[in-house]
């Protein structure tokens, strides 16, 4: 068991589970992407551990990037407007490969699609490591899911619970 802050946290995906289907989902891009220059990017801060693991299973030319999403902001006309912050690179006519720690309701995947689809890229996929398929709200094609897990809270390997958590080696899930 491992306390994180004021709740208790027990284990849900092993290390050495996480790695092996890693490695796999990092044969499938390096199939998928021959003879391609994809631009793989991160979505900070959650993704930063499983991209970094992934990364390094990659063998094609691929280049990475990291972007963060701001949280809502108030605009007049909308009321609701979440931005993408830090992308630097042109990503127009480029092959692009959107990394998440995890898909919840599929809004924060949603607005980063469509920001990044109105910049023109030539495709555009998505890889999250963990998928809440319950949780969905949203219409959402994910194109390289780790796992498909229960409508619980997780932390662990990148993901946290009020800030903490994100270095555990392994997935844990909050403790019933
Ligand atoms: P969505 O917009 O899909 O509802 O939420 C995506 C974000 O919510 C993720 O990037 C993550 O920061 C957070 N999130 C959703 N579910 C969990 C969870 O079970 N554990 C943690 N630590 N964060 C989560």
């Amino acid at each position: 068991m491992k306390q994180v802050r004021d709740k208790s946290f027990v284990p849900f995906i092993a290390s050495a589970t996480l790695q092996e289907r890693i490695k796999i989902l990092a044969q499938e891009i390096n199939k998928d992407y021959g003879g391609k220059n994809p631009l793989m990017i991160g979505v900070l801060n959650g993704s930063f551990m499983f991209l970094a693991d992934l990364f390094k299973s990659i063998e094609i030319e691929c280049e990475i990037t990291f972007i963060r999403v701001s949280s809502y902001q108030n605009t007049e006309s909308t009321g609701k407007v979440k931005q993408i912050l830090g992308l630097k690179e042109e990503i127009q006519n480029r092959d692009i490969i959107i990394v998440e720690d995890i898909v919840d309701t599929g809004m924060t995947m949603q607005e980063i699609l469509g920001q990044l689809a109105s910049q023109k890229p030539a495709s555009i996929k998505i890889m999250t490591m963990l998928f809440k398929p319950e949780a969905l709200k949203v219409p959402l094609k994910l194109d390289y899911v780790g796992f498909e897990i229960e409508n619980k809270f997780v932390v662990g390997y990148g993901l946290d619970y009020d800030g903490f958590g994100r270095n555990l080696d392994a997935i844990y899930v909050l403790k019933e």
